[in-house]
Order: structure tokens, then sequence, then C-alpha cells
């Protein structure tokens, strides 16, 4: 491959001594429910093989245990027996066959495994996991660290390159390091020393099992995050003897999975935390990685450049596109699909037991499944809407050769993502817009813009296929004065922000309401101005208190703004389950009242008039912002299928209840493979 001279650092290999990786660019560890599925394994092993395919420098996998007690989950996968080696040849074959590198991540969940099996240094039960772990006897900690040593043996009887151990996030290694977690008086708690020992114990008996020619990354919790967490000179100490015991590399953890503050959601800053590995290169010499909201190849080579580490992990990235590296080094980095780190796909699918994909790639973990062939007989088809539903269908169904007209009434691309993409924290939505429109030109679509379709407007020209991509049409109130003019809808929050007054109501609390609370009561986006955002969170770069916190800044809202729903659920309770936190925790930052269990009952000059908790009450404000959910528009489609015509319908215009973008793209995708 070709070091292109716009990413000189990213695309220069390292060398190790006794191995070279061809460029600084990792594929950070992720589980991704393959590795459980029946047959997953030869899934799993295409899934690597793409993005080894497309240049990735070294690629670690998802966590593998090395024993029972060390699961994630029940029957999460495991590394103890030559039956898994057997299995795990098809990952390395595959990797190998494409001249890439995979190292095994050894993870033992520690407290963190839902299951009653779980063992921690001390019986505490976490924040985040119903079960109480047993504490490890002395022997029981011996035994674990054997069984680190066997995995990684037998990762290395399965051609791995090498293993990364897993020290950071809050699980077992960590768990032993942090007297959050330690309460130990034996030689395993107490002291720093002892504390540290498991770490380096670890280390140690993994090297020995594997000898010198095999790469141990030790995944490093440079900032914890949390209470009880380790101060900077603790986990300098522990870098300086990781480093003595034979390690190859460190990678840097930010936070554990308990921590309340964001670490990889799309409102945080890229590269939000690097300066943490470049204060530890200082410290140590072997070389360092360095992670988190690293999305794209010049912020990771600006990363590099700055001297903050020597090499940068990706996770979420290589999911969204497996040739990013390749791009980059072709200079075809506009044709990068930028992960948005919504985690809507990914890291939500998996906590709920579901195998992740990528919301901006619906290919992702589906590579022998979703593909769109070349065909023999193209077709001449139309999309109408170029949401992201008509973008997704027109982008893949040109590249298998059809002939495509895209129309909007609109006069850009994109439906809702021009929406999405002001809300303060999401901004990364305007990559996903800007890749849509190369990948529509790359691919030929003809796009016709500024055109509001009606049944009529197919009677001049003949096409084998109409797709209808619509979108929605937002509900709207049905209640005494909803004709008020305090009353607006969502869209005219956008259209005109000036109009709105210094005091809301919100009618609906789903995606949508809270994105509109966001826009309305954030002074300006943090996302980026990352120092700004780290005050805004408590995260301390001085690093003056152990984890790395301090007592967060108190942001000034914009407005006040009380955010409604009928439902007695929690407000906020159908969120996404690795973001809805933040977003609930940054209203209530910005003093945002929450109301469930509402009924509505009117608006009138004093305000809007409801029922809460049986009690009579008037919010007396400037405005009643209604984002009360949606209705697909899809009459279009009716009109066209009773003229006889093919019609296809996707996206919003096919079902508005529990629409997103991922099923929109998702299904506009699945459509076009299939036509
Ligand atoms: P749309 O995006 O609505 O696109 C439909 C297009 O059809 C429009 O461009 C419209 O102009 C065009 N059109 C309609 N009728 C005609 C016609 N007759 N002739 C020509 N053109 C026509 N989803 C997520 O998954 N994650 C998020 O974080 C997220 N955040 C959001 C934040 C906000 C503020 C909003 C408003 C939405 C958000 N969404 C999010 C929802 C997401 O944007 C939608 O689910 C998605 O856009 C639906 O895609 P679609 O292609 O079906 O429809
Ligand atoms: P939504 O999630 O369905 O929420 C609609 C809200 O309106 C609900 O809180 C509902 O609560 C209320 N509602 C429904 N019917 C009503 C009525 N007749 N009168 C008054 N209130 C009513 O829809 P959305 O917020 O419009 O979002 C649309 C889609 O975009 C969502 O499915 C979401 O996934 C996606 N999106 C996602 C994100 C994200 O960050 N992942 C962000 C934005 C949007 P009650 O019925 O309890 O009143
Ligand atoms: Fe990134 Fe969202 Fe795709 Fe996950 S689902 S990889 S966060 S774009």
């Amino acid at each position: 491959m070709e070091h292109h001279a716009l990413y000189p650092r990213l695309l220069s290999p390292l060398d190790l001594g006794f191995t070279q990786l061809r460029n600084r660019t990792l594929m950070g560890s992720m589980h991704v429910g393959l590795e459980e599925e029946k047959h997953g394994i030869d899934k799993l092993a295409a899934f690597y093989q793409e993005r080894a395919k497309g240049g990735v420098g070294l690629i670690v996998t998802g966590g593998i245990s090395p024993n029972i007690a060390g699961w994630v989950a029940p029957f999460s996968s495991r590394m103890s027996s030559n039956k898994h080696v057997k299995q795990h040849r098809k990952i390395t074959q595959a990797v190998h066959s494409e001249n890439g590198k995979i190292c095994m991540q050894l993870l033992h969940a520690g407290r963190y495994g839902y299951h009653p099996f779980a063992v921690a240094p001390s019986a505490l039960k976490s924040p985040i996991s119903p079960f109480k772990p047993r504490a490890l006897t002395k022997r029981g900690i011996q035994k674990t660290l054997k069984q680190f040593a066997n995995a990684a043996r037998l990762a290395q009887d399965a051609q791995y390159d090498g293993v990364e151990i897993m020290g950071s996030e809050g699980y077992l290694i960590n768990q032993f390091f942090c007297e959050r977690t330690n309460k130990r008086t034996d030689e395993w708690g107490g002291s720093l020393e002892n504390r540290a020992r498991f770490a380096i114990e670890t280390v140690k008996s993994v090297r020995a099992a594997v000898g010198p020619h095999f790469i141990i990354i030790y995944r490093l919790s440079m900032l914890d995050l949390v209470e009880g967490g380790a101060s900077w000179s603790d986990v300098v100490y522990l870098a300086k003897a990781i480093e003595e015991a034979g390690a190859t590399m460190i990678n840097t953890g930010i936070g554990w999975h308990e921590a309340r503050v964001p670490t990889i959601a799309t409102s945080v800053p890229r590269a939000a935390f690097t300066w943490i590995t470049k204060r530890m290169k200082a410290e140590v010499s072997l070389p360092l990685i360095t992670t988190n909201r690293i999305n794209m190849p010049d912020v990771a080579e600006q990363v590099l450049q700055n001297g903050d580490a020597d090499m940068v992990s990706m996770a979420r990235p290589f999911l969204a596109d497996p040739d990013l590296v390749i791009k980059a080094a072709e200079g075809r980095t506009n044709e990068i699909n930028t992960c948005i780190a919504c985690n809507q796909a990914c890291l939500d699918h998996v906590f709920k037991q579901q195998r992740a994909s990528c919301l901006v790639n619906p290919r992702a973990c589906y590579e022998t499944e979703l593909n769109f062939p070349r065909v023999d007989a193209p077709k001449h088809i139309a999309v109408v809407g170029a949401g992201p539903a008509g973008c997704a269908f027109a982008i893949n169904a040109a590249a298998k050769g059809h002939d495509v007209t895209l129309f909007d009434q609109a006069g850009d691309i994109g439906g809702q993502f021009n929406i999405a993409k002001q809300i303060p924290g999401k901004e990364e939505f305007y990559e996903t817009l800007r890749y849509f429109r190369v990948q529509l030109r790359k691919h030929g679509v003809t796009l016709k813009l500024g055109e509001h379709l009606t049944a009529a407007s197919f009677e001049q020209t003949k096409f084998d296929d109409i797709v209808i991509a619509t979108g929605i049409t937002p509900r709207t109130l049905r209640i005494p004065g909803s004709d008020h003019t305090k009353v607006m809808g969502y869209l005219d929050v956008f259209a005109n922000p000036d109009k709105v007054g210094g005091s809301v109501a919100i009618i609906g609390a789903g995606g949508i309401g809270f994105d509109v609370a966001e826009f309305l009561v954030e002074q300006e986006s943090l996302t980026t101005q990352p120092d700004k955002w780290l005050v805004n969170w408590g995260i301390d770069k001085a690093y003056s208190e152990a984890a790395g916190l301090m007592t967060p800044a108190k942001p000034t809202p914009a407005r006040k703004v009380y955010l409604l729903q009928r439902k007695k659920t929690k407000v906020g309770a159908g969120l996404g389950k690795t973001t809805g936190w933040i977003h609930r925790t940054t209203l209530k930052k910005n003093d945002v009242e929450f109301f469930n269990s509402v009924e509505y009952q009117k608006v009138s000059d004093d305000g809007l008039h409801i029922v809460h908790n049986g009690e009579e009450k008037v919010l007396a404000v400037d405005n009643v912002i209604v984002c009360a959910g949606q209705e697909p528009n899809n009459g279009l489609a009716e009109a066209l299928k009773t003229r006889g015509h093919s019609v296809h319908v996707i996206g919003g215009a096919f079902k508005a209840g529990e629409l997103d973008a991922k099923f929109a793209i998702r299904q506009g995708s699945e459509l076009a493979s299939v036509i």
C-alpha cells in the first residue's frame, strides 16, 4: 500500500522488534455477538477478513474469557481447550490471507459478569449488575493466572499474532487495582504493590507461556472516572511494572462501565482523551496506543503528529467502514463512511444480546448475508425521497448497475438528517450526509432536487420500479387551543429558532423531544470545544484527585424547558441503552423539568393546561412544542399502486412507529440487495 502524503504518520509501519505492523491503525476490541451464534465463527472470520483486506494494521478480537467465571454473560466465548483453538484458526487464517495481523483479547469480567459464577477481588456487587460476585480465594487467584496463561498459549496455537490483556473498563484486573473494588487484606490487596500484583502477575505468566515473539498488549485504565479509582501516580507505577513484566505495547482504557461520564458517545468531542496517553508517554518507553472518539484518518494523523501516542485504536469506525485505511491511503477520504458514535446498532445491540451491526453500514457483521452483486439486466428505478432510506437504497442499487434517479422536493439530500445535524452534539450527522453525497455521485445516481412528485409525475416517464422513501409527517396536537400561536411543531423550531420564547413546554419525550430540549437549552455545542466539554463533565486534565474526577461545571440554560409525556414510565426510558442516561443527565444539568403521567387539556394565552398526578396545573410558557411522534407519509405510494406501478415503500413511509435511521438505512439497503 502506498503511504499517502496526507497521512505520513498514520500509514507508516510500526516496528515491534520481532514483528512489524504495516501501519499505526488498530481495530479496537468489539464483541459483536457472532462469537456465540450458531455458525457465527464463519461469519466472524468474514467480518475480520474484510477489515484486514481494508488495510487495518492490527485487529483485536472481542473479549474472550480464560474461564467460565470470567464470562461477561452466560455462555460467552471462552479460550480454554483445543476445541476452541480449532474454531479460532478460521479467524486467524482469514486475516492472514489478507496479510493482516490479529490479537485475541483476554477478558475476565470479574464482578461485571452477568451470571451467578462471577468472581472478584472482594464480594462487592457492581451498580450495573444484579449478580454479587464471590471473592476469589488465594488458590482461586493462582488458578485464574494459570488460566490466563493457558488461554494465551492456546491463542498462540490458534495462530494469533498476540493477545491483548484487558486491564481496564472496570473488569477483573482493574478491580484488583482499585480500592473501590479491592478490600482484601492479603498480599493481593491493600498497598499499591499488592493491588498491582494481579495485573503484573497476569502479564508475567502470559509472557512465560508464549515466549518472546508474541505481541502482548496490556489495556491499561489510565483514567478510571469512578470514585475510588486510581491516582495518576498509581497508574504510572502500574504502567512501568507492566513494561517490566514483558508487555509489548500499552493500550489506553478510559472510564469504567459504571462511570457516569460519557466516554464514547457522539457528544464526546473527537479525540477528547488522547492527552492522557501523551502524559504516559513521558513515563514509559514501550509503544502506546491511544483511543476514544477517533473516527477519521485526519483526526488519527493529528493525534500521532502531536506525539500523543505511537498508534491509534479505532473500533466502531471499522464497523462503519472496513476500507477506512485503504481509502485514506488512496486519497479517497471523502468516500469514508464515518462512524457517528450513535451506539444504536453496535453497543446497544450487544447489551441486548443481539448481533451488532452499524447504523450507517448495515453490512457490518452481515458480510456473508447482505451483498450487492452486479446485475445482468439493469432496471430504470425512480426513488422518491432522498432521506437516509432513499439514499441508502439509491447508492446500493446503483452500485449493482441499476439506472437510478433520486428525487427530493427539498433543495438538498438528507431528509431529517438535516435537522438532526443541528442538535448540539450531533455534528457527526454532517459526515453521513457528505458520505451519501459522494457515493451518489460515484455510482452515477441521477439526482433531481427541488421536485415535489405526485402520481401524475409518473405519467410521462416510465420506470420499472418506483421506490417510495417519502418519510413521515409529524403528528399534530388535537386538544382545544392546538391552533394557538404559542403552539409550534418541531419542524417550525428548526425553521425559525428565533421565534421560540424563553419558556417552553415540549409535548412528547421521545428521541426528538429530547433532542429539541437539548437544542433549546444549550447555549453552545461543547462537542467542538474539548476543554470546556471535559470541565462540564467533571474530568480534570490536571488529574489532581484520584480517577481524574472533579466537580462538574454548571451550565446556564438558554431557556426554561418542561419535557412532558403521558406514559407513567420514567421520562427517557425508551432512549438508547448506552446513551439515554447522557441525554437525561444533560437536560437535568440544564434544569429541564420532566413530567410523566401527564394529561393534556388545552392551550390558552396562559400557557399549557395539564393534569399531573390528579392535579390541574398551568405551565405558563411562551411556547408549546409538539414532538408527539409521526405518521407515515405514504399517500403517493397508495396512489401509484392503484395506477398499477411496481411500488416499494421503505423507511418512515413504510412505518413511522419505532422508525429510526438504523431501520431506514437497513431497509433501503436490503431492498437494493434483492432488486
Ligand atoms: P426522511 O428522512 O423523512 O426523508 C424523506 C424525504 O422525502 C425528505 O427529504 C422529503 O423532502 C422527501 N419527500 C417527501 N415527500 C416527497 C415528495 N412527494 N416528492 C419529493 N420528495 C419528497 N434517527 C436515528 O436513528 N438516530 C438519531 O440520533 C436521530 N436523531 C434525530 C434527530 C432529529 C431532530 C430528527 C428530526 C430525527 C432524528 N432521527 C434519528 C430520525 C431519522 O432522521 C429518521 O428516522 C430518518 O431520517 C428517516 O428516514 P427516511 O428516509 O425514511 O425519511
Ligand atoms: P417517539 O420516540 O415515538 O416519541 C413520541 C413521543 O410523543 C412519546 O414520548 C409519546 O409519549 C408522545 N406521543 C405520542 N402520541 C402522542 C399524542 N397523540 N399526543 C401527545 N403525545 C404523544 O418519536 P419521536 O421522538 O418523534 O422520534 C422519532 C424517531 O426518531 C424515534 O423512533 C427515534 O428512534 C428516532 N430518534 C432517535 C434519536 C436517538 O438519539 N437515538 C433521536 C431522535 C430521534 P406518550 O405517548 O407517553 O405521551
Ligand atoms: Fe458507529 Fe453508530 Fe455504526 Fe456503532 S452503529 S459503529 S456508533 S455509526
